[in-house]
C-alpha cells in the first residue's frame, strides 16, 4: 500500500467481524483515469491528496490506499422472493471505513473492480453507463434528502467490457454509513450460525443504534428502530416516485440507506403499477408495492433474529410480529406528513388521508406528470389559474377533489404564500429523467463527452429551486424517447 490518499481509516468491519468477509484485491487496470471526483463530499471525508494520477489507480482497484484493509463481504437474500443461501460482493470492495467531520462511520468501497472470491460467473467489472447512472440517481436521492449511499469517485479503467457489446469499462466508489444489510443476517441464520447472528447484531447495534446498547430488549428495538428507518425510507422514495427495481432482502440496507442503484428509476406520469425494470416481469417491485415489499424485507430480517429474543419461541414470534406489524404506523405517518406538505398543508385533519388517495385515484391513467403536478399546484394556487387540468386527459375526477383540496386549504392555519412555499419546499421541479439520465450516458458512452452528466448533477444537486437556463430538466420526456425499461448490471 503505497498509495497515501490522507484518508484515516479504521476498518472495524474488518477487524471485528472476522469470518463475515474475505479478504481481496482489486483487479489491475490498464488504464484507469479519474473522470469525476465529489470533492464536497471528498473534503467532507478527509480525502486530502486530489492527485487525480493516485485517485485513479486506487479508484479503479488497482492499488490499495495506506491504511485500507480491502475485503468482499459475504451475504444471503431473498432475490424475488427466492432465498439464495450464498451471494455476498461480487463485483465490490470495501475498501475501509473513515470517520468524518462530525465523527460518522462511513464505508467507502469500490463497485465494478474485479472478481472476488463471490463473483461465482461474473466478471467482477462495471460499465461506464451502469456506473454514471449510479452516481447521478444517488446523488439525487441525497440532494432531495433521501437516506442514500453517496457516490465519492468515477474512474474509466480503459478497459472495454463485453456485455451485448463492449462498453468501456468504470468504477464507481461510493460512501455508506455501512453495507450491512438483512441479507448480512440472513447468511449466518439460514447456516443456524447463532453465535454469529448475534456478533452482527452487535455490530450493527453498535455502529448505527448506538442508543439501544443499554436497552433490556436490544435485538427486538434493533428490529424496530430497522423497521422504523426503512418504513421512513420507503414513503420519502414514494412521495418522490422513485422505483428501486429490486428490494430484495441483500439490497435492504440495516441503516436505512437506499442502497444498490441497478434498475432504479423515477416514475414519469403518475402510475401505481409503473415497473422499469426488465427482470422485474410479475411487478413484485412495481411504485405502489414498495412499502408491502419492504416489510416483507423486515420479516425476514425479523426471522434471523427470533432466537435473541427469547428463549421462549412463541413469545418470540409474537413480539417480531407485532414489531413487524407496526410498519405501517410508521410508514403511513410519514407518507401522510409528506403529502400535507406537498399539499400545502400544516393543520392535521381528519380526511386529509383520504384527500390524498383522492388526489392519486384522479391521477390514475391521465398521463399526469407525477413530478410536474405538484409544482402545477403551487403555481395556481399563486397565480389563481388552473393549469393544472391541462395535465389531465380527462379533469372531471381532478375538479372534484381540487374544490376539496381548495376549502381544505382555507381550513389550514397556513396563508396561502405560506402553503405555496411548504409546496415549494416539498415537491421538486428537478429530478433525474430518465430521458436526461440516457442522453448523459450516451454522450460519455459513445463519445467520451462528459458535460451533460456534469450539467445533469448541478441542476440535480438543487432540485427544489427554479433555476435560470434549466427548464430542459423539468420537462417530461419527449413522445418519441418511448416506453422506458431499464437493466440490471449493464
Ligand atoms: P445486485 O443486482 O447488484 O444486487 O447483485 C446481486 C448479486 O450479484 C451480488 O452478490 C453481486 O455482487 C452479484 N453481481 C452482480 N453483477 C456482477 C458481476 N458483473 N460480476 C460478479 N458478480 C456480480
Ligand atoms: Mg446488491
Ligand atoms: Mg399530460
Amino acid at each position: 500500500n503505497k498509495i497515501d490518499l490522507g484518508l484515516i481509516f479504521d476498518n472495524s468491519y474488518a477487524k471485528e467481524l472476522e469470518g463475515f468477509y474475505v479478504s481481496c484485491t482489486g483487479a489491475e487496470s490498464p488504464n484507469p483515469e479519474l473522470v469525476k471526483l465529489n470533492v464536497a463530499l471528498a473534503e467532507r471525508i478527509g480525502l486530502t491528496n486530489v492527485n487525480s494520477d493516485a485517485l485513479a489507480q486506487v479508484f479503479s482497484g488497482s492499488e490499495a490506499p495506506v491504511g485500507s484493509s480491502p475485503l468482499a463481504q459475504v451475504y444471503a437474500g431473498h432475490q424475488f422472493g427466492g432465498f439464495s443461501p450464498q451471494l455476498g460482493d461480487g463485483r465490490a470492495l470495501l475498501l475501509g471505513e473513515v470517520l468524518d467531520k462530525e465523527g460518522q462511520r462511513l464505508d467507502i468501497q469500490l463497485k465494478g473492480s474485479g472478481k472476488t472470491p463471490f463473483s461465482r460467473g461474473g466478471d467482477g467489472k462495471a460499465v461506464i453507463g451502469a456506473i454514471l447512472r449510479e452516481y447521478i440517481l444517488s446523488e439525487a436521492m441525497y440532494a432531495l434528502d433521501i437516506p442514500t449511499t453517496r457516490a465519492l469517485a468515477v474512474v474509466t479503467t480503459g478497459e472495454p467490457i463485453l456485455r451485448t457489446q463492449y462498453l468501456p469499462g468504470a468504477v464507481l466508489t461510493r460512501v455508506a454509513s455501512s453495507h450491512l444489510r438483512v441479507g448480512t443476517f440472513q447468511y449466518f441464520a439460514s447456516r443456524d450460525e447463532l453465535d454469529k447472528v448475534k456478533q452482527l447484531a452487535d455490530y450493527a447495534i453498535a455502529r448505527h443504534y448506538p442508543e439501544l446498547k443499554s436497552s433490556k430488549q436490544p435485538y427486538l428495538d434493533f428490529l424496530c428502530a430497522v423497521r422504523d428507518n426503512q418504513a421512513q425510507l420507503v414513503a420519502k422514495w414514494m412521495l418522490v416516485g422513485f422505483i428501486h427495481g429490486v428490494m430484495n432482502t441483500d439490497n435492504m440496507t440495516i441503516s436505512g440507506e437506499t442502497i444498490d442503484y441497478g434498475p432504479c428509476a423515477f416514475m414519469d406520469n403518475y402510475d401505481a403499477n409503473t415497473v422499469f425494470s426488465s427482470i422485474d416481469r410479475d411487478g413484485r417491485y412495481a411504485y405502489s408495492n414498495q412499502p408491502v415489499l419492504a416489510q416483507w424485507n423486515l420479516a425476514r430480517l425479523a426471522e434471523t433474529l427470533l432466537p435473541l429474543m427469547s428463549e421462549d419461541k412463541k413469545e418470540s414470534i409474537e413480539l417480531a410480529t407485532q414489531a413487524v406489524t407496526g410498519f405501517w404506523d410508521t410508514y403511513h405517518e410519514v407518507w401522510l406528513g409528506g403529502m400535507r406538505s406537498k399539499l400545502g398543508l400544516s393543520s392535521q385533519e381528519e380526511g386529509d388521508l383520504a384527500l390524498c388517495e383522492q388526489l392519486l385515484e384522479s391521477m390514475a391513467g391521465q398521463d399526469v406528470d407525477f413530478t410536474q403536478l405538484f409544482r402545477q399546484l403551487a403555481e395556481d394556487l399563486g397565480s389563481g389559474c388552473n393549469t393544472s387540468q391541462s395535465y389531465f386527459n380527462d379533469a372531471k375526477a381532478f375538479l372534484i377533489w381540487r374544490e376539496l383540496w381548495l376549502a381544505r386549504l382555507t381550513r389550514d392555519e397556513l396563508s396561502v404564500v405560506g402553503s405555496i412555499s411548504v409546496m415549494n419546499t416539498a415537491n421538486p421541479v428537478y429530478i433525474p429523467r430518465n430521458f436526461q439520465v440516457e442522453q448523459a450516458i450516451e454522450a460519455a458512452e459513445q463519445r467520451g463527452d462528459y458535460e451533460p452528466f456534469e450539467q445533469l448533477i448541478t441542476v440535480l444537486a438543487d432540485p427544489y429551486t427554479l433555476q435560470q437556463g434549466a427548464k430542459e430538466y423539468a420537462k417530461s420526456a419527449p413522445e418519441s424517447f418511448g416506453r422506458y425499461t431499464t437493466f440490471c448490471g449493464t
